[in-house]
């Protein structure tokens, strides 16, 4: 039997709209056999996530989205299958949601001073108790009428050059690397094509990658078209990496991208679950 994978997906642990149990039960209904809950820069959806996940008779897979600045560029980097109980990859998230903390207060002043009241407090309501994210702003402005619609708001008041934009201090690639690897876990540069970055750049970015160990290219993902996926796999080939797969799945809200609805990996890449256990679910054993 064909199993299906998708390893990067959002709950409401960070800014996708499902809590954890709901976006396990919607995955397995769409007939995803192995799922990875990629929150960003927090683990703290997968304890709910298991548990959802043994009564949908799917296998979860640990994840986390990781934030990193890469030659003043925002870039991130999945990790898979590490211990969530590691307290030096822990220690490492957490000081990027105390940069999150600060940088939603300003990016409330900055579009306080646009005019614009309430908005760290409404995105804070949208966070809901969980971190806060860009997407939460995103959504206060786009419900208070400043923009008709999530794909016009980061450009006109959340990226940069706009009012409501601060530059990002995240983690450095060595770091979020080392993090995840010391957790026992794999490292994988998610949806490579979505940087903006010309060839010579992306390849750079690979490289420095694979030399602090990184595993994996994001070859399929909800945000890249067949002909990036068949360039990231060349990358893969070029650089001696495996190649993942994921949605990027935020909820129902983005209809444009579903759980477990992905073209399979090109044939001429090397899966990142090549190796990893055989899962059987309840449909297949
Ligand atoms: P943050 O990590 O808080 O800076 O927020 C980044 C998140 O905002 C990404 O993970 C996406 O979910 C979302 N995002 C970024 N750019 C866009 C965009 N142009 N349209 C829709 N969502 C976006
Ligand atoms: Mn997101
Ligand atoms: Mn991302
Ligand atoms: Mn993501």
């Amino acid at each position: 039997m064909n199993v299906s994978y998708d390893l990067h997906t959002h709950s409401t642990a960070s800014d996708g709209t499902l809590s954890p149990a709901a976006l396990v039960t919607r995955a397995a209904a769409a007939g995803v056999d192995v799922l990875a809950l990629t929150d960003h820069d927090t683990t703290e959806g997968l304890a709910e996530a298991a548990v959802a996940a043994v009564g949908a008779g799917l296998h979860l897979v640990t994840g986390v989205e990781i934030s990193v600045t890469w030659g003043g560029q925002v870039v991130h980097i999945v990790g898979l299958g590490f211990d969530p109980d590691d307290s030096n990859l822990q220690r490492g998230l957490a000081g990027l949601r105390r940069f999150r903390e600060w940088r939603a207060e300003e990016i409330g002043r900055r579009l306080e001073k646009h005019g614009i009241s309430g908005a760290y407090e409404g995105a804070r309501g949208y966070s809901n108790g969980h971190l806060i994210s860009r997407t939460h702003f995103a959504r206060f402005l786009v419900e208070q009428g400043y923009s008709p619609e999530m794909r016009k708001v980061f450009k006109q008041y959340l990226t940069r050059g706009q009012p409501g934009h601060v530059a990002g201090e995240w983690a450095a690639l060595d770091q979020a690397v080392a993090w995840i690897h010391a957790a026992g876990g794999e490292a994988v540069i998610a949806h490579p094509a979505r940087y903006g970055m010309t060839r010579t750049r992306l390849r750079r970015l690979i490289g420095e990658f694979r030399e602090a160990g990184g595993k994996a290219l994001e070859v399929v993902s909800g945000s890249h078209s067949k002909d990036e996926a068949f360039t990231m796999a060349k990358h893969t080939r070029d650089f001696s990496l495996r190649a993942s797969l994921g949605s990027d799945y935020h909820g129902p809200e983005t209809p444009w991208t579903e759980l477990g609805r992905l073209s399979p990996l090109p044939d001429n890449s090397v899966p990142i679950w090549r190796g990893w256990p055989v899962f059987t679910t309840a449909a297949s054993a």
